[in-house]
């Protein structure tokens, strides 16, 4: 770890892996040799971390999860390494630019947004915590894709982070499990005299590990996060091959391999793919066979299965790992139904990741059949024996027992993927307060009625080590200094020692300076990738995230053109200059999202070009919104729009990750945010709009858009400056589906919480022009932000949920 060793093992694997020196090295080559310098010094931490695990016969937690959205290893590593320093001087020793050495890094886009970046959280937190632990998932080779925008629209291009290799995994060809597709059941007699019924497969793949090393911050521990490649199967392309069928055995291998090829873009709705089915069985599968290998080579009998392993879903995607438990174990393992399922449900638990109706996962009984025929079985199986327990509790209840059963009955009978995942664990949590509370209120109702001891909040948390410390090192170094040592990193309560110098002018002076340089640095990255310029003295009003009208960009928009037009009808009239920054990813299928990335580009052409504006109003639509994008957007905002529809939004991470870096929220309450505002408190916190309770009331006694519309002259004024073609060159057809959708239907209610919103937004345009009071109450926000990191909610989930604890290394 010395600074001489670094610099001799950078030269060595330059030469000895990348096979160049210095002179003819490219940029990647320069990135690689890091990469591999790094990579050998967390492999020799995690021999060290598996012995002492294997030694202390700790359970281990198994986080399964189709989606983990890493951003770049280089970065973090070191800082978890402790070495950014050493390799910052090892650089400029060497005359290379470090900066770009780490820009050549692509991200894994292994996941979507929220739910797969909290899975990383989670590993990264899990790793620092030192809990032993293995991150199970699929090795997509096609990530999320890539987003540009052109002539306003989001195009999508594949992404191809692996072209380049991938120096951070380890193929592990050995360890490798069948999984099986399609076929019929049948009975036999087991050896034992006993009839059993058995699974004839009619189609075998291979599942191969590949393992990332994740390291844990300032600890020695490194976990594994161990993502499966789909593989043909040898033994059975082996049959077509000798009856002389080559291409058959050649198609049967593409067919085989495309199951790990690609990530489903959508967050949200749900589309019921067959491919996806089968993803996720493939993960689930080879994941459950590897804890099972696992078990029996550490501890031997598989009775103890459950206490060796705490298996965490989340969500849905991964709740076939129920029926495949216990399959293997009674099929596979020879165990009894009784024993079988006993470690089945003492081994899950469950995490509920969204209330949104169309986002529950159900799959057609026929595909599942088609696919999963003894896997079907197992769930009728499940279901008499739980729906048995159901009737004796509420007798004659026959409306809960259809509602409560794992398969929807109907015109297509459905699973009830969210079903078979509450029934198959021992604990379900919800990831906000106000989330838990309406799981149990609302989504799981009946399941709560029957085992409300189930049932647990953890709020979410995110990374302090890749949020604030990689992200923002300005920041992280000024705390630091301020707080006398840097153990702040890994209790984030710590950041209270900042509250008393909220009020320090020196101290303001100083946080601006940090603020106003991430600004700087945000501004001449966008101006490179877009053409647009912002002045980083206006306010940063940034929304980030998924693009879905839950989440209600086109409130954001509609904002804008209001102000727009207050200025064209007030030219000279003082209004705070403001940069709207957007960034996020529309599901290539979601025609309405997609026209709003359409909108904002056109609002942003029309605004950034006219005269009048004189640049005191600025809109830029950051394109690719993703790990890395968003590292060099959180530290450069100052207001953070968390402005969902409440009730709708599960927890929110973004909200977190802006407000540890300074920015002032603008929100509902909704998701974590009514815990955000409860930490830094309700003075520092721009509250709007209707809650929870207020939206469903007004649902239920008839919401009608169109009188808003035509009650609020501004309101209207906005959506029929949109609908005039001022925006689309006088097209003014081209956003109808979007209006017209808001005035007639308006499912998230845009129109009931715009005025509540505009007004609120004058009272942050007012908070900003005093500056001093805006830099106290951004300290104040980050000094409070210590309960949002995810050590705090992986403690809670070790403590509450799984009961494993330390190890240390
Ligand atoms: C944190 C994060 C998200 C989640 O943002 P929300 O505002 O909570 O929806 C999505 N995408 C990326 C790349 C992230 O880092």
């Amino acid at each position: 770890m010395s600074k001489a060793a670094l610099k001799q093992a950078y030269i060595d694997n330059l030469f000895y892996i990348q096979g160049r020196f210095r002179e003819v090295a490219t940029p990647h080559d320069l990135y690689m040799a890091a990469a591999y310098t790094v990579r050998d010094r967390l492999l020799a931490r995690w021999v060290k971390s598996a012995q002492a695990f294997k030694t202390n016969h700790a359970r281990t937690v198994c986080y399964l999860s189709a989606e983990f959205l890493l951003g770049p290893h280089l970065a973090n590593n070191l800082v978890n390494l402790g070495i950014t320093k050493i390799a910052q001087e090892s650089a400029a020793d060497l005359e290379l630019d470090f900066a770009t050495i780490l820009e050549e890094e692509e991200e894994p886009g292994l996941g979507n947004g929220g739910l797969g970046r909290l899975a990383a959280c989670f590993m990264d937190s899990l790793a620092t915590l030192c809990i032993p632990a293995i991150g199970y998932g699929i090795r997509y080779e096609f990530g999320i894709f890539d987003q540009r925008i052109e002539n306003g629209w989001q195009v999508e291009k594949s992404d191809t982070w692996l072209r380049n290799g991938n120096p951070w995994e380890i193929p592990r060809p050995k360890i490798c499990f069948p999984v099986n597709y399609g076929g019929y059941t049948e009975q036999y007699r087991h050896a034992n005299g006993t009839l059993r019924r058995r699974w004839i497969p009619a189609q075998e793949i291979n599942g191969v590990a590949y393992d990332t090393p994740i390291l844990g911050y300032g600890v020695g521990n490194v976990n594994l996060l161990r993502l499966w490649k789909a593989e043909a199967s040898q033994s059975f392309d082996f049959q077509a091959f000798n009856v002389g069928d080559y291409y058959g055995a050649v198609h049967a291998k593409i067919e085989a391999e495309t199951i790990s090829k690609v990530l489903y873009p959508n967050d949200e709705p749900e589309i019921g793919k067959e491919l996806r089915l089968k993803q996720q069985f493939f993960f689930v599968s080879c994941s459950i066979q590897d804890m099972i290998r696992l078990h029996l080579h550490t501890v031997g009998a598989l009775d103890s299965f459950a206490q060796k392993f705490a298996a965490q879903l989340n969500d849905t995607h991964p709740a076939l790992a129920v029926a495949e438990l216990l399959r293997l174990l009674i099929d596979v393992h020879d165990m009894n139904w009784e024993a079988a399922w006993n470690i089945t449900r003492n081994t899950f638990s469950y995490t509920n990741h969204t209330l949104l109706p169309e986002a529950l996962e159900t799959w057609p009984v026929q595909l599942f059949e088609r696919l999963l025929p003894r896997h079907l079985e197992m769930i009728y199986a499940i279901n008499q024996q739980f729906l048995d327990e159901v009737r004796t509790r509420f007798l004659h209840d026959e409306e809960r027992i259809a509602r409560m059963s794992l398969i929807a009955e109907g015109e297509q009978r459905r699973v009830r993927m969210a079903n078979l995942a509450v029934v198959g664990s021992q604990a379900v949590n919800g990831v906000a307060a106000l989330h838990s509370e309406l799981v149990k209120t609302t989504l799981l109702k009946d399941f709560y009625e029957l085992w409300p001891e189930k049932f647990h909040n953890v709020t979410n948390g995110v990374s302090p080590r890749r949020f604030i410390v990689v992200s923002n090192p300005r920041l992280a170094e000024l705390i630091t200094e301020v707080c006398g040592s840097d153990d702040w990193i890994q209790d984030l309560t710590l950041l209270r020692q900042l509250e008393p110098y909220a009020t320090d002018p020196a101290f303001q002076q100083r946080w601006r300076n940090v603020k106003t340089a991430a600004k700087c640095d945000f501004a001449q990255w966008l101006l490179l990738q877009t053409g647009i310029q912002l002045d980083p003295q206006a306010l940063f009003d940034v929304q980030a995230k998924r693009l879905h009208e839950y989440k209600r960009q086109h409130l954001n928009v509609l904002h804008i053109i209001r102000l727009y037009q207050r200025i064209k009808q007030e030219p000279n009239i003082e209004v705070v200059p403001r940069a709207f920054i957007f960034g996020g990813k529309a599901a290539p299928g979601y025609y309405l999202a997609k026209l709003i990335i359409k909108l904002i580009n056109a609002v942003a052409e029309v605004i950034n070009h006219d005269p009048q504006i004189e640049g005191r109003i600025r809109v830029a639509f950051m394109p690719d919104f993703n790990v890395k994008n968003g590292q060099r957007l959180y530290p450069a905002a100052d207001l953070s729009e968390q402005i969902s529809l409440a009730g709708k939004e599960a927890s929110g991470t973004g909200n977190m990750k802006f407000s540890m870096n300074g920015a002032l929220t603008i929100g509902t309450l909704d998701g974590a945010n009514v815990e955000i505002r409860e930490e830094v408190g309700a003075e520092n916190f721009f509250l709007f709009g209707m809650t929870a309770d207020e939206v469903q009331r007004k649902q239920a006694a008839g919401y009608h858009p169109w009188e808003v519309y035509q009650n609020d002259p501004e309101l209207k004024a906005d959506i029929d400056l949109i609908n005039s073609g001022v925006f689309s060159h006088g097209d003014s057809a081209l956003f109808r589906p979007l209006t017209d959708h808001l005035v007639n239907h308006d499912p998230f209610m845009v129109l009931a919480d715009y005025r509540a919103y505009l007004t609120c937004q004058e009272r942050v345009s007012a908070a900003y022009r005093d500056a001093s009071n805006w830099d106290r109450m951004a300290i104040l926000n980050v000094a409070r932000m210590g309960k949002f990191s995810s050590d705090r909610a992986i403690a809670e989930y070790a403590q509450q949920i799984w009961q494993v604890a330390p190890v240390a290394v």
